[in-house]
């Protein structure tokens, strides 16, 4: 155990997110994964996902974890586990990414609360995927040079909410760069819902679902005689890595609760 190396808690890591991200840590130079959180599959060792040769077992929060010291929590689990954990990691000094989605409003003040920066920083990202985080940059520069805009986000088959958390917050900042966008000409539906759902500032989002994609999506600006489509294309959950380590890197530098990667990009 060297002791230059970041200690990371892994919580989640028996799921789909978790069990990619404790590889990811584990081929990272600069990291060490001290422990593994997930209570469903607690006493199970973290082999049977796929990640072998650790010696690491699941377990959950509490003494035993403590004594692993971990510096950085990593939680890719649900809205109850980020709600728990996240107590247990401001109490005990342990700075948290956390990449969950699906946090209230109110969770996301309690966060602030729990993380003031004293004991321990938090950073929560709807989506790690840099590429995604530079869309939404991009498009925000480009609003205000056109007057028609539509998202078209498509996902996998097994996606239960629509539209994407990360079309919205598109939509969002699209809708913070600019108001001026022309009317909707459509007066007669032939089918309803054809024009897409209305996202902030009105902006028309289409969600399609499709066997065969994993996340992507198609941000489209329109002015007299061009236009201009951003498009990302996540096409696998490693694609979200590179911003997950980036994360772990820096939480404990930004004192209290950062939310999105834009500020670590240099936006
Ligand atoms: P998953 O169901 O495969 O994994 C979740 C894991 O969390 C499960 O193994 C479960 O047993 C475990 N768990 C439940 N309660 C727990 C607790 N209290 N403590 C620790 N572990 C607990 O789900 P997934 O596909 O890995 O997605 C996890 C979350 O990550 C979702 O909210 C998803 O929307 C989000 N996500 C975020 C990004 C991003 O870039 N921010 C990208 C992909 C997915």
């Amino acid at each position: 155990m060297s002791d230059d190396k970041i200690r990371v808690v892994v919580m989640g890591a028996a799921g789909r997110m978790g069990s990619t991200v404790c590889r990811a840590v584990l081929d990272a130079p600069d990291m060490e994964l001290v422990a593994v959180v997930d209570p469903p599959h607690e006493g199970e060792p973290l082999d049977d996902f796929g990640i072998t040769g650790t010696g690491l077992t699941l377990g959950q929060v509490g003494p035993s974890l403590k004594k692993a010291e971990p510096q950085v929590a990593v939680d890719f689990t649900n809205v109850d586990g980020v709600r728990s954990n996240s107590r247990w990691c401001a109490l005990n000094g342990v700075h948290c990414v956390i990449g969950t989605t699906g946090l209230t409003a109110g969770d996301m003040q309690d966060l602030s609360g729990l993380f003031d920066g004293e004991r321990a920083n938090a950073l929560v990202a709807p989506n790690f995927a840099i590429g995604a985080v530079l869309m939404m940059h991009l498009a925000a520069i480009a609003a205000p040079w056109f007057e028609s805009t539509e998202i078209i986000e498509l996902h996998h088959d097994k996606k239960i909410d629509a539209p994407s958390g990360t079309a919205m917050l598109t939509a969002q900042r699209i809708a913070e760069a600019s108001t001026e966008w022309a009317p909707d000409p459509t007066e007669k539906y032939v089918l309803d819902g054809a024009r897409g759902g209305e996202g902030p500032g009105g902006i028309p989002i289409h969600s399609v679902r499709l066997r065969g994609l994993v996340a992507h999506e198609e941000v489209l600006f329109g002015t007299t005689g061009q236009s201009l489509t951003i498009r990302h294309d996540s096409y696998d959950r490693t694609s979200f890595m590179p911003g997950v380590l980036l994360a772990i890197r820096e939480v404990m530098n930004r004192p209290g609760l950062t939310v999105g990667l834009d500020s670590l990009l240099g936006f």
